[in-house]
């Protein structure tokens, strides 16, 4: 009997300009190489394209490191991997909460046993070093600091030097997640000697969720050569996925092979526009558009210093339904943008310019949309402000 398939929905996700706080648009050229066709995980051309891969994420984490490699997962998957190869159960760590990522690392090591020391920033502002010195100073056995460069939640850009100082100078190993920053923004590995570096695909990388870049540092792999533990995590055990990837190529879990074409399509073009250059753009673009949202008379959420320019987080404008809004962004105008979270729920909106996605055309769309949803609600938005300012701000740097 044939398959009946006669109730199966066709399915044929539209194009949609994804400005939230993650995913963001793969790039094109990424998608077709996700099609390409799939290799054997040890076959040489594969290899080949592995060895490249590793060469590109050194450029981007500005490493050295020779453990430099994509683990399979999504972002999450790096975090859990930075915590099972730091830590052994019973160990004690302090974790620097600033938003809901920070909180997910104390989850996660809970769950694996550990001692965690909380050292907790208000909603919407960075963690204050002084606080990570006293909790340093309190509990001098702890084995590392935890911390989120770029939280996503939020819309705070951590400054990371005095906290790595303050880390290093007590002994202990700094475990940065740059998931949202990595590829928008410097992630300072080698300046700054950041131990434990993790990176998901999906932000600024524009590459399709599914793989965690992680940069692991010489105190750091000390640690996973010489524990006398086995890691807790089979699938996330550092000790074998490096025989993979290292010299011996020794079989561990199937790598996900065209997501790792994806990853190496995306890095190349990293590398093609240059990390400088991309920095540069997504400030610029950043730029823009803080000049638009305040022009509309909106209020940014986080100081000047602090905001991150891969996503910025704005208060909307009284009066608005925040579901309604959103949605009509989305059905009339193919435009996602992202909800609050926490304690901003209800009050904030989160845009994200990541990767390909930030760019002036897409700065400019987003004014235009978000104006005609806005007065369309009832909100007095001055014609034109936010485009005009927007748009002023290209004028004067080019
Ligand atoms: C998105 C994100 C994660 C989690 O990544 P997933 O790919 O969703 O698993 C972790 N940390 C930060 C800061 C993020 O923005």
């Amino acid at each position: 009997m044939k398959g009946d398939t006669q109730d199966m929905k066709p399915r044929n996700p539209k194009h949609k300009l994804l400005l939230g706080p993650g995913p963001s648009n793969a790039d094109p050229r990424v998608l077709r190489a996700l099609s390409e066709p799939t290799l054997g995980h040890l076959d040489p051309d594969f290899v080949a394209i592995m060895d490249e891969t590793t060469e590109l994420l050194r450029y981007v984490f500005g490493t050295k490191n020779e453990l430099t490699i994509p683990i399979s997962g999504t972002g999450s998957a790096g975090m859990e991997t930075a915590l099972v190869n730091s830590l052994d159960p019973g160990d004690k760590a302090i974790i620097c909460i600033a938003g809901v990522f920070g909180e997910r690392m104390v989850d996660l090591a809970l769950r694996m046993g550990i001692e965690v020391v909380r050292v907790d920033a208000p909603w919407g502002k960075a963690v204050d070093p002084e606080d990570v010195r006293k909790a340093v100073r309190q509990h001098p056995d702890a084995r590392i600091v935890a911390i989120v460069h770029a939280e996503t939640s939020t819309g705070v850009l951590q400054p990371l030097e005095e906290i790595v100082q303050i880390t290093h100078e007590s002994g202990m190993r700094i475990v940065v997640d740059a998931v949202t920053s990595l590829g928008g923004m410097e992630v300072p590995v080698d300046r700054l000697g950041l131990d434990f570096v993790f990176s998901g695909t999906q932000k600024c990388l524009s590459c399709p969720p599914g793989l965690a870049p992680i940069t692991v540092g010489e105190r750091a792999l000390d640690f996973i050569v010489n524990r006398k533990t086995k890691c807790q995590s089979w699938y996330l055990d550092l000790s074998m996925i490096s025989r993979y990837w290292g010299g011996e190529r020794f079989y561990h879990h199937t790598a996900p092979i065209n997501m790792m074409y994806a990853l190496n399509e995306a890095l190349r073009i990293i590398k093609e526009e240059g990390l400088e250059a991309r920095w540069a753009r997504h400030r610029l673009n950043q730029k823009a558009l803080i000049a638009g949202l305040e022009a509309m008379g909106m209020r940014l959420v986080v100081q000047p210093e602090y905001r991150l320019p891969s996503l910025t987080t704005v208060y909307f404008p009284e009066g608005i339904e925040d579901v309604p809004a959103r949605m009509k962004l989305l059905n009339e105008f193919g435009i996602e943008i992202g909800a609050g979270l926490g304690e901003f729920k209800g009050k904030v909106w989160r845009i994200g310019l990541m990767g390909t996605n930030s760019t002036k055309a897409n700065v400019l769309t987003l004014f235009a949309a978000l104006e005609d949803v806005l007065v369309s609600m009832g909100a007095k938005v001055a014609p034109g402000a936010g485009l005009q300012a927007a748009s002023a701000v290209y004028s004067e740097t080019e």
